[in-house]
């Protein structure tokens, strides 16, 4: 490898906040707003033009439950907040149905246990309603900006150096929520991470419009048959340097992958254009679909096996979208680790297993680790500290659910 070496530079300190909210993901969107709510100054740094991350621009617009598939709604706060804002303008039209018995005031427990509390919404709606929650809140957002480096004191986190169009600048902050998805600032901190085992197979969701009306098309590379492979897909097998695993964290391999999602999709166009004369993509993502990539090895690493565990520092829950029936309450160590102070984390990124992954890396979960994540930061910057009993306190005070005995209705084991 060559390198070329940069000169020393002054990076112009452009801000300081008390809590800097890392991606506008639903964790990010979350974190901010719990940190704004609690009383801390609160920046979001987003390195797109909107909000919502991959449950908008990644067009992944189907809210999983916040239930447990038995009648309990396990997910209070801003999780039960946001998948309300999801209905605001309708349901989206998919194959889901609309689930009346847990908006509507007349909705009886059996026919609870009927219908998850899920919905699909529309993308572009959604995001221009985040941005409002925010801003209503009074988070400032901060669009275009990545974060590419961070300023160390010891080991805590004092801000983090951005690049955008104005150039690289720094904002220091008390507190940091690292919301990437991919656990960037973990990565640049030196905080301890794990890369995913299994990688993320190739997926094309997009939407198209049909005879039938706007319809989500959700391509993985499961539902694609060897005969709509394209000539970029093939390419990409045939490389024996690569295989058709995506690990999301290396920029040439991500590059092949939307190539190959793109690929994909315009042989789907051509497949249906025959079937439906209407058939046309009319939305793609503009962010990679990517499921598991870079996690934070926490204080605490939850596992699948922890179902129905009371945790004394839980923080939320979630149930399992897969199946009905496990709920895990979530304890505080996932966000946090021993070895940088003043960062947490939240979303696809927390401390879990392998197997725990598939289960705490969709949107309603990522809603609860961030109203945790976002809490707890600004405990942290109000007052320096913070203790479980405080946090707890403050979760339930908006509204959070923490233990299975706070299910509604509870869950007795
Ligand atoms: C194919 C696929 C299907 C899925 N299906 C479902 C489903 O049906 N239902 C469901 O609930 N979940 C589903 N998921 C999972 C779910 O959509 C995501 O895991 C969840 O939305 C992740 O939220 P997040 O906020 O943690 O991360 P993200 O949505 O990834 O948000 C991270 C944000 O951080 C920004 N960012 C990243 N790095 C930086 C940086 N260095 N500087 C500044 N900004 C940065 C990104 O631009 C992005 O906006 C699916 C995922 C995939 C890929």
């Amino acid at each position: 490898m060559e390198y070329v070496l940069e000169k020393e530079r002054k990076t112009p300190v452009a801000d300081r906040t008390q809590v800097l909210v890392a991606g506008g993901g639903i964790a990010g969107v979350s974190a901010a707003l719990a940190a704004a709510r609690t009383g801390a100054k609160t920046l979001l740094i987003e390195r797109e033009w909107l909000l919502g991350g991959l449950a908008t621009l990644g067009l992944i617009t189907i809210f999983l439950p916040v239930c447990d598939g038995q009648g309990h709604q396990v997910v209070g706060g801003i999780g039960e907040e946001l998948i309300r804002l999801s209905l605001k303008h309708g349901m989206e039209k998919s194959h889901l149905p609309y689930p009346a018995p847990w908006v509507e005031p007349d909705g009886t427990p059996e026919k609870r246990k009927e219908i998850r509390w899920q919905t699909q919404y529309n993308p572009c709606l959604y995001a221009l309603e985040l941005e409002q929650l925010l801003l209503k809140a009074g988070v400032e957002i901060r669009y275009g900006a990545l974060i590419s480096d961070v300023v160390m004191d010891g080991n805590r986190i004092q801000g983090v150096i951005l690049q955008d169009k104005s150039g690289r600048s720094c904002v220091f902050a008390d507190a940091v929520v690292d919301c990437t998805g991919d656990a960037d600032l973990c990565q640049l901190s030196g905080a301890p991470t794990v890369c995913c085992e299994s990688g993320n197979k190739l997926a094309a969701w997009h939407y198209a419009e049909t005879a039938g009306g706007r319809r989500l098309r959700m391509v993985g590379c499961l539902d694609v048959s060897e005969d709509m492979a394209s000539s970029v897909q093939k390419e990409l097998e045939a490389d024996p340097g690569k295989n058709t695993v995506y690990s999301g964290l290396d920029a040439v391999e991500t590059s092949r992958m939307m190539q190959a999602a793109h690929a994909v999709t315009l042989q789907r166009y051509r497949k249906e254009k025959k079937r439906d004369p209407a058939y046309e993509p009319v939305l793609l993502p503009a962010i990679p679909q990517l499921r598991m990539t870079r996690r934070l090895q926490g204080a605490y690493t939850l596992d699948e096996a922890e179902e129905g565990t009371y945790f004394s520092q839980s923080v939320g829950m979630t149930g399992d979208w897969r199946k009905r029936g496990p709920v895990f309450e979530i304890p505080a160590g996932i966000l946090y680790c021993g070895e940088v102070e003043h960062l947490y984390v939240a979303g696809r990124c927390v401390s879990v297993t392998e197997s725990m992954w598939d289960i705490t890396r969709v949107i309603p979960c990522c809603a609860v680790t961030g109203q945790a994540a976002g809490t707890a930061a600004a405990l942290q910057a109000l007052h320096g500290q913070w203790d479980i009993s405080e946090l707890q306190t403050a979760l339930i005070r908006d509204h959070a659910l923490l233990h299975l005995r706070d299910a509604i209705p509870p869950i007795v084991r």
